[in-house]
């Protein structure tokens, strides 16, 4: 057993969560660090500084969270991958679907976490090189291709970040919903694909109001899309189909803060309908529901087949340390703890 991840119920969501590093702006500006990481699991919550006695903590409600791995601020990227991702790329070797998100406030690293650097590069990188080498590992018969797609949904409309244009419209084939002529990238290295991606990145909508800054509203998707051919005991060549979804999610943080209301009046507030949907979608599945409504929202919609069901699905939340985001990072852990 690695993580927990063995029998009981399938479409169990794994939650982890990653706390980043003091950054200098927050140093700075004065913070304390207000989150400490025990075992590699318990996360505690304190507004005290230097606070030793934190056990103590776990008497106070709200404040302490457990999760399947929880990442201390001097967690390598590697480590990240490992732990939380690399059991999905070898089930998409055996044609199953997967997907990875990372979830939380804007700043609190979900960029890094996913994207990474060109001396770091994170998960959406370390996945697809873990996957050229299984691949070539393996005897597929020559047969394989690996495709890739990489996805923007901003205000509930579908960009493609590797080819942008006109929005994309989903449609139903028999491979389920796609974006129609969206980019099929083949690709064939790993260090190809972080260039690809970094200059994807850039591709994603800015807010008009901090035109720096990547957009805290759009969602990013890359889809790696894995067909091989294998024989069965009488040799007969079957055809495998997997895919794995990672998915840089919006800020959390305006959708947090009206959790509460209806859908109507969050449009209103132009509220990011895809994040709540994601929310609905996955609190569904967790109380075990039937119908999981993955109509709400065109993220929902795109990753329906590959949320929940026999699915694996991986959440990571992202947090800051500083005690100015203590607000935030409440939610965030409240939030993930109810993904479990
Ligand atoms: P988000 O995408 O959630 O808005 P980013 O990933 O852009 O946040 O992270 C905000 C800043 O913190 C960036 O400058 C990023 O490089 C840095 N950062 C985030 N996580 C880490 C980490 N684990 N180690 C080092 N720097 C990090
Ligand atoms: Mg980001």
């Amino acid at each position: 057993e690695k993580n927990g991840r063995v029998g009981g119920n399938e479409s169990r969501i794994h939650v982890f969560v990653r706390l980043r590093p003091m950054a200098k702006k927050e140093k700075e500006a004065g913070s304390r660090c207000c989150v400490k990481i025990v075992n590699k699991k318990d996360v505690y919550l304190t507004e005290f500084a230097n606070e030793n006695d934190y056990l103590r903590l776990k008497r106070l409600r709200g404040r302490h969270f457990s999760f399947d791995a929880s990442f201390p601020d001097s967690t390598t990227q590697h480590e990240v991958y490992s732990t939380t991702t690399a059991e999905l790329v070898e089930a998409v070797l055996q044609g199953q679907n997967g997907s990875v998100f990372c979830y939380g406030a804007t700043g609190a690293g979900k960029t890094y976490t996913m994207l990474g650097t060109l001396e770091n590069p994170g998960v959406m990188v370390l996945a697809i090189k873990d996957l050229f080498t299984n691949i070539r590992h393996r005897s597929f018969d020559g047969n394989h291709a690996v495709h890739l797609s990489y996805l923007e949904v901003y205000n509930e409309t579908i960009r493609d970040l590797l080819s942008p244009g006109r929005p994309l419209v989903l449609r139903e084939d028999k491979q389920g919903i796609v974006a129609a002529g969206i980019t099929q990238y083949s690709a064939y290295s790993a260090d190809e694909v972080m260039a690809l991606l970094q200059r994807g990145n850039q591709n994603r909508t800015t807010e008009p109001t901090r035109a720096n800054e990547t957009s805290s509203r759009s969602h990013a998707i890359l889809q790696v899309v894995v067909e091989y051919q294998v024989k069965d005991a009488s040799m007969n060549i079957i055809n495998r189909v997997g895919k794995l979804s990672l998915i840089d999610l919006a800020g959390s943080e305006r959708a947090l803060a009206t959790d509460q209301r209806t859908l109507r009046s969050l449009e209103g507030a132009n509220i990011n309908r895809s994040l709540l949907a994601l929310s609905s979608c996955i609190n569904a599945l967790v109380e075990g529901k039937k119908h999981i409504p993955y109509r709400n929202s065109k993220l929902t919609q795109l990753l329906k087949d590959s949320l929940g069901g026999a699915c694996n699905t991986v959440m990571i939340a992202n947090i800051s340390p500083s005690n100015l985001s203590f607000g935030e990072t409440q939610n965030t852990l409240h939030w993930a703890h109810r993904a479990k």
